[in-house]
C-alpha cells in the first residue's frame, strides 16, 4: 500500500510518497513559485540524487501533474505507475470545530472545510485547491484530510473560551482552536513509545519549536490545552510573530500610526518576533551568531524567547497536575543545544533537570533530562507527513 502525502501552501507544495509496508519513504519533493515566473520542482527518488524540473506551473494542478510525472518517471520515479498510488494523504490547517480526527474527503467534507476558510484565509484554499487537484488527477483515489486543529478539539471549554461576550463564541466562532496538533500527536505517541509506557498514563509537555512555534499540555494523550489560539499568532513568540501581547497595543499602534488592518496583521505576523526584537534574523542560528558577537538585541531576543517557552511550561504543569515528560521538537527543539538549555533552567524546582553533556544532541530522539530528573526532558524530531501517511493508511485499508 502506497500513500502520497501532500502539504499545498499559497505557492508552494511539499509531498512524500511512502510504501506503507515498512513506512519507507519511496520519493519526496517540494514545487515552488507556483503561479509565480520560475516554477520549479525539487524532487529526490530511491535513489537519493535530486532532480530538478524547472518549468511553468500556473496553479497547484499543474504543479501536481508534474509531481506524478516525476514519481513515476523512467529514471528517477519511485513507481511505474499511477494505479501504485493506492491512497492520498492532505495536510489541512482547518477545519474549525467540524472535526476531531482525520477523515476520508467526500463531498460533505469539502463543503465544510470551505466554510472554514473564513477562519484561515491564507492556509484553507490551497489545501482545498490541492484536494480537488488530486480528485481531477487521480479520479477514485481517496483523499484523506489530516487537520492541525484536530488533535486539540479534546481541550475543555475553560482552555478554549476567550474572555469576550459569549456571542462571539457562539455567533462568530471566536474561541482557541491550536494549531500543529499533528506535530503535537506524533511527538506525544512517540514519547510514550521511547519511555515504553501506556500514552493513557502519561502527563507530557510538548514544545514545537520551529519558525512558528507552539506547546500544547497533553494528558493521557489528550490535548487539554495549547499556546496558539483563533489563529496561529497567539502564543510564543515566534520567528516573525510576536505572540502574547497586550490586545490593546493593537489599536494604540494603528491609532497612532494610522494603519490598515493589513498593515497591523503584517506587523504582528512578518516582522515581530525575534526577527522584530533583534532587527537580525528570524533564524534562530543568525541570532545565536549575532548574539555571541555581542549584539545587545540579539541575546535580548534569545532571553525573551526563552522566558516565555519557560513561563509556559511552568504555567501547563499547572494545567496537567503533573508532569512526566517535557519533549522538545521542530528546527529549534530539535537542534537549539543552547535554547533548550536556556529554556530549562529554573525548572529543577519542578523536577525536570537537564543533563548538559547529554543535550548536546541535535535531531535524534534522546532523553536529554539527567538520569535520576524525575521529569524526563526528551528531543524528538517530529514527522508530520509519516502521521499523515498512517492516518490515511487507517481509514482507508
Ligand atoms: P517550520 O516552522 O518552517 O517547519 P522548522 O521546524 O524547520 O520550521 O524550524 C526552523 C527554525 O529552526 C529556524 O528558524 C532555525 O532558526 C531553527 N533551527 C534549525 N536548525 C537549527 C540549529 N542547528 N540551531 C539552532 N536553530 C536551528
Amino acid at each position: 500500500m502506497n500513500v502520497l502525502v501532500i502539504n499545498c501552501g499559497s505557492s508552494s507544495l511539499k509531498y512524500q510518497l511512502f510504501n506503507m509496508k515498512d513506512e519507507s519513504v519511496l520519493a519526496k519533493g517540494l514545487v515552488e513559485r507556483i503561479g509565480i515566473e520560475g516554477s520549479k520542482l525539487t524532487h529526490e527518488g530511491p535513489t537519493g540524487g535530486k532532480e530538478k524540473i524547472e518549468v511553468p506551473m500556473k496553479d497547484h494542478k499543474e504543479a501536481l501533474g508534474h509531481v506524478l510525472e516525476a514519481i513515476t518517471h523512467a529514471e528517477y520515479g519511485a513507481i511505474q505507475s499511477l494505479d501504485e498510488i493506492n491512497a492520498i494523504g492532505h495536510r489541512v490547517v482547518h477545519a474549525g470545530e467540524k472535526f476531531s480526527g482525520s477523515v476520508v474527503i467526500t463531498d460533505a467534507v469539502m463543503a465544510a472545510l470551505e466554510e472554514c476558510i473564513e477562519l484561515a484565509p491564507l492556509h484553507n484554499p490551497p489545501n482545498i485547491m490541492g484536494v480537488s487537484a488530486m480528485q481531477e488527477l487521480l479520479p477514485g483515489v481517496p483523499n484523506v484530510g489530516v487537520f492541525d486543529t484536530a488533535f486539540h478539539q479534546t481541550m475543555p471549554q475553560s482552555s478554549y473560551v476567550y474572555a469576550l461576550p459569549y456571542e462571539y463564541y457562539e455567533r462568530d466562532h471566536v474561541r482557541r482552536y491550536g494549531f500543529h496538533g499533528t506535530s503535537h500527536r506524533y511527538v506525544s505517541q512517540r514519547t510514550a513509545e521511547i519511555l515504553d509506557k501506556n500514552i493513557e498514563d502519561l502527563k507530557i509537555i510538548t514544545c514545537h519549536l520551529g519558525n512558528g512555534a507552539s506547546l500544547a499540555a497533553i494528558d493521557g494523550g489528550k490535548s487539554i490545552d495549547t499556546s496558539m489560539g483563533f489563529t496561529p499568532l497567539e502564543g510564543l513568540v515566534m520567528g516573525t510573530r510576536c505572540g502574547d501581547i497586550d490586545p490593546q497595543i493593537v489599536t494604540y499602534i494603528m491609532g497612532k500610526e494610522d494603519l490598515t488592518l493589513d498593515e497591523m496583521n503584517n506587523i504582528m505576523n512578518k516582522k515581530s518576533g525575534v526577527l522584530g526584537i533583534s532587527g537580525v534574523s528570524s533564524d534562530f542560528r543568525d541570532i545565536e551568531d549575532a548574539a555571541k558577537e555581542g549584539n545587545e538585541r540579539a541575546v535580548l531576543a534569545l532571553d525573551i524567547y526563552h522566558l516565555n517557552v519557560r513561563k509556559y511550561i511552568a504555567a501547563y504543569a499547572s494545567v496537567l497536575g503533573g508532569v512526566d515528560a517535557i519533549v522538545f521538537t521542530a528546527g529549534l527543539g530539535e537542534n537549539g543545544i543552547d535554547s533548550r538549555k536556556e529554556i530549562c533552567k529554573n525548572l529543577e524546582f519542578m523536577g525536570a533537570v537537564l543533563d548538559p553533556e547529554k543535550n548536546k544532541v541535535r535531531g535524534k530522539e534522546t532523553v536529554v533530562s539527567t538520569d535520576d530528573s524525575r521529569v524526563k526532558i526528551m528531543v524528538v524530531p517530529t514527522n508530520e507527513e509519516l502521521m499523515i501517511a498512517r492516518d490515511t493508511l487507517e481509514l482507508v485499508k
